[in-house]
């Protein structure tokens, strides 16, 4: 494979970003290289501006479940643009998604658009913050909520520290009031509480992390840390960005059955164009202006575009065994992979949920940050590399998890397989793979 073009655009790129980029995770830091330039993309797969192809498996960081450029999406969206782009009043297109969500998901009464899963979450803390009175956020370890000053922050060692940020430029007043506890763990949990008596807001979690490997938590322990947020009067708090509309339209509160407080959403729910929502009770979000005195605008929020996109995609999703077939697709793979990897003897997994999977570099499934090995990560850079050179795209780091869309039919994943095969073989040296 050639990627003199990609390079060329990248070395343009570097005078114009810092790195080259306008997001870190689309930069090869941590696998090393050059990224590739994608300018086009079709059903399950995309091309460069080299010519090569390749089976996506990122899907743009989650958003494309129907896969790249699919016709209901592009079809509504060219029909709403046609009419004018943004008009900062309320619009019917606003309505239509609106009613879809709420209509299928029976854990929320009021959803607020936004433009990102940054912002949902940022407006939702402060929600949490206004309806509770309080200050503090309780988060985990391994979790990520977008780039939200509070929660940029990594823990401090023993239970229930006070963390410490982990970016620059991020006042200490900010992240003082809040605590990281690991996964998994609810004692960690309750003696947070217990430290901070009537002071923490929310408990924020990914119910299914998926930011720093698959971290799959027991159904047991979201439980229990329902129980015990609602003990000491504070939310819940489940960020869905990744989970919503993924393992089900109601994303992990409907796979787990388990009534969140509040919710935020993103990727999925903008059919490709920047959206992102929280939602919740009526009672709790008619705190939120203009009713209620927790304030939070935009000026692009709603977005008619934008919304249109989303309802077309969503609408795919609501149908009836759109999320049984993902699963059944995804297994099928799964399966493959895990199974050629036991025949072959080498240590490597895939672990799976819905249709999302993650790499593992040994044999057990994870459910803490700290249990990774990070030392697998040079190994996860050489499969990296093999699977780009075999046409598969992965996001650029062994933490990053792989989507799978409905444009992943049977007969793309079957190719994808021998591909992938080829790749572990190339990368753990499987003689009949040695040329
Ligand atoms: N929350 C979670 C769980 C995410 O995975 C992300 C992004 O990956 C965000 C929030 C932030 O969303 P965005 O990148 O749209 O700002």
């Amino acid at each position: 494979m050639s990627y003199n073009q990609s390079n060329q655009y990248f070395t343009e790129a570097q005078q114009l970003f810092p790195g080259g980029v306008n997001s870190p995770v689309r930069a090869f830091k941590s696998v090393g290289g050059t990224p590739v330039f994608i300018e086009q993309g079709e059903g399950a797969k995309v091309r460069d501006v080299d010519g090569n192809e390749y089976i996506d498996f990122c899907c743009s960081w989650g958003p494309l479940i129907l896969g790249h450029a699919p016709q209901p999406v592009i079809s509504q969206v060219t029909e709403a643009i046609a009419k004018g782009t943004s008009f900062g009043t309320p619009t019917v297109a606003e309505n239509k998604l609106g009613k879809l969500i709420l209509d299928h998901n029976p854990y929320v009464e009021r959803i607020r658009f936004v433009s990102s899963g940054t912002e949902a979450v940022m407006s939702a803390l402060r929600l949490a913050r206004g309806y509770t009175g309080r200050n503090k956020i309780l988060k985990f370890e391994g979790c990520y909520h977008g780039h939200v000053d509070s929660l940029m922050v990594n823990a401090g060692s023993g239970l229930a520290t006070l963390g410490t940020a982990s970016s620059k430029g991020i006042p200490t007043n900010v992240i003082e009031d809040t605590i990281v506890v690991p996964l998994d763990d609810i004692d960690a949990v309750k003696a947070a509480f217990e430290k901070y008596p009537e002071e923490i807001a929310c408990a924020i979690i990914e119910p299914i992390p998926a930011n720093n490997g698959l971290l799959k938590q027991r159904k047991e322990f979201l439980e229990e840390l329902k129980t015990v947020c609602h003990e000491h009067c504070a939310l819940l708090f489940f960020d869905e960005v990744i989970s919503g509309f993924r393992v089900g339209f109601s994303g992990a509160a409907g796979y787990y059955d388990i009534k969140p407080d509040i919710v935020s959403y993103g990727k999925i729910i903008g059919g490709g164009f920047p959206v992102g929502a929280y939602a919740g009770s009526k009672k709790l979000m008619d705190y939120i202006a203009p009713v209620g005195s927790v304030y939070q605008a935009g000026t692009l929020s709603g977005n008619p575009v934008a919304m249109t996109a989303g309802y077309a995609q969503l609408s795919e999703c609501a149908k009836p065994g759109f999320y049984e077939d993902q699963e059944k697709r995804t297994q099928y793979f799964v399966n493959e992979i895990n199974a050629f990897a036991k025949e072959a003897g080498i240590s490597f997994h895939l672990t799976t949920i819905g249709s999302i999977f993650w790499c593992v570099f040994g044999d057990k499934d994870i459910r803490k940050s700290s249990d990774i090995d990070t030392d697998k990560m040079p190994t996860f850079a050489k499969l990296f590399h093999a699977l780009l050179n075999q046409g598969i795209y992965m996001g650029p780091s062994g933490y990053e998890v792989g989507f799978i869309s409905k444009a992943h039919t049977q007969e793309v994943l079957d190719e994808a397989l021998s591909r992938f095969k080829a790749a572990l073989g190339e990368t753990f040296e499987i003689a009949e793979y040695q040329a």
